[in-house]
């Protein structure tokens, strides 16, 4: 098959590297990609959110399957105009992508199905808003609904700080005025993130994993993307793995199916494990980044058929196997990131970074020019390594670290510490 990924980040690097290994991929393109990705893929430049120019390029390069990475297209509608020009597409349609575009929508499904979750109102204004903050006390998180790249959340500490998150959103601090904010109870406990391959009907768990979002080590510091991941989630037990199965993914799954919009393609669901169980506190429609690059080293199968049943609807007796070992990610960031940061310096290293035992680096944010490597996003690389136990794989991830020569770069240094703790 002619296979082409949509995106440009580590995550698409991951699936690249994973599916140009697949004996099923003949010719594996990624638009618009990056220098890391064009090891892996030929990389095509192309404006992805022109579905027109997508779909046009796909007829030229006879492409079979478009593997969509972000969120940004999904909820835009790219799975839907593709499928509709006859080309098989892995991801969900546009209706079925507000489970991460709208926060709204998801509470809401929760409620009506009984899938757990933190308590919640919807706003769309901001009298109504404070009033209720006030009434409820702090903690208390508010959330603007729509995409807003991980700045949409806060987690209000005071009645004030609460306040003034209403206003900001309210007032177009995230870029345009929210049209409406969600304001939910604050949950207690463990986060992790669950992954689920779904085909409208039958859903096969992923392994699980565990990020960090904080720039600084000791988790603190503003948030970020992802400063780093591992994989598994030592807190999802089996049996916690089968309650998320059955109290969160399922449930939306038939309900999903219900309104007569089966949802195909990954569910990623962000989870805080409480003293009552597991409750869902969002939904994303794709891959995580960086949980993504984790859980690709772990996965033993062949990724391209896996992707392929989810779309065909074929997953019912499909099996997925997985390594034993335990994955990790650092990601390394540009000096400044997530605030103002600088494009186009170099990086060096990477081949004798590359050549420590269990080691892989997905490249998230680097351009090629005149044969060397250059920075050119925020989050720039992931140094990811495989190991018996997290501690292993954090000490090889490390040693890579250790050799890449980028001195306007920096990453966190203790990815994978709760985990290393428990192994202790
Ligand atoms: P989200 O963008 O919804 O994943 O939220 C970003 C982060 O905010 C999450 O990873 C949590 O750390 C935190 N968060 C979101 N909702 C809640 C909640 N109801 N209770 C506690 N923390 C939350």
């Amino acid at each position: 098959m002619n296979i082409l990924i949509i995106g440009s980040g580590g995550r698409e690097h991951a699936l690249a590297w994973k599916m140009a290994a697949s004996p099923l991929t003949d010719k594996l393109y990624c638009a618009p990609g990056n220098a890391g990705i064009a090891q892996e893929a030929e990389c095509l430049p192309l404006d992805i959110g022109d579905h027109a120019a997508v779909i046009a390029l796909c007829k030229e390069k006879r492409v079979d399957f478009v593997v969509v990475g972000p969120e940004v297209p999904l909820c835009a509608g790219i799975v839907d105009d593709l499928e509709g020009a006859g080309i098989k597409a892995f991801g969900p349609t546009k209706w079925a992508a507000r489970l991460e575009g709208s926060k709204g929508f998801t509470k809401d499904l929760c409620k009506a199905n009984n899938i757990p979750t933190a308590a919640y109102e919807r706003f769309k204004s901001a009298g109504p808003a404070k009033e209720h903050v006030r009434k409820k006390g702090a903690p208390i998180v508010v959330k603007a609904d729509g995409l807003a790249a991980g700045k949409g959340v806060v987690v209000a500490e005071s009645v004030q700080e609460a306040e003034a998150a209403i206003d900001m959103m309210f007032g177009g601090g995230l870029g345009s005025p929210a049209w409406e904010i969600v304001i939910e109870e604050c949950l207690v406990g463990e986060e992790a993130s669950f992954f689920a391959l779904c085909d409208g009907e039958t859903a096969i768990q992923l392994a699980s994993a565990q990020d960090h979002k904080r720039v600084g080590d000791g988790d603190k510091g503003p948030n970020t993307g992802g400063m780093g991941a591992y994989s598994p989630a030592p807190i999802m037990t089996e049996a916690m793995n089968k309650r998320v199965m059955d109290e969160i993914i399922y449930p939306t799954v038939r309900a999903l199916a219900h309104a007569g919009a089966p949802y195909k393609g990954v569910f990623f669901a962000g989870l805080m494990i409480t003293k009552d169980g597991p409750k869902l506190i969002e939904y994303n429609v794709r891959f995580g980044d960086p949980e993504c690059q984790v859980l690709m080293l772990r996965l033993m199968s062949d990724l391209v058929p896996a992707l392929l049943a989810a779309r065909d609807g074929q997953l019912k007796n499909f099996d997925l196997r997985w390594y034993p070992d335990a994955a990790l990610t650092v990601v390394m960031a540009a000096k400044g990131y997530p605030g103002n940061y600088n494009k186009g310096s170099v990086i060096e290293g990477l081949e004798a970074a590359a050549q420590i035992e269990g080691v892989e680096i997905f490249h998230a944010g680097t351009k090629g020019e005149d044969g060397k490597i250059l920075a050119n996003g925020g989050r720039v690389l992931n140094i990811c390594a495989r190991g018996k136990t997290v501690r292993e794989a954090q000490t090889r991830a490390y040693q890579a670290v250790d050799r890449i020569k980028w001195p306007d770069g920096f990453c966190r240094r203790d990815i994978g510490w709760r985990a290393i703790e428990r192994e202790k």
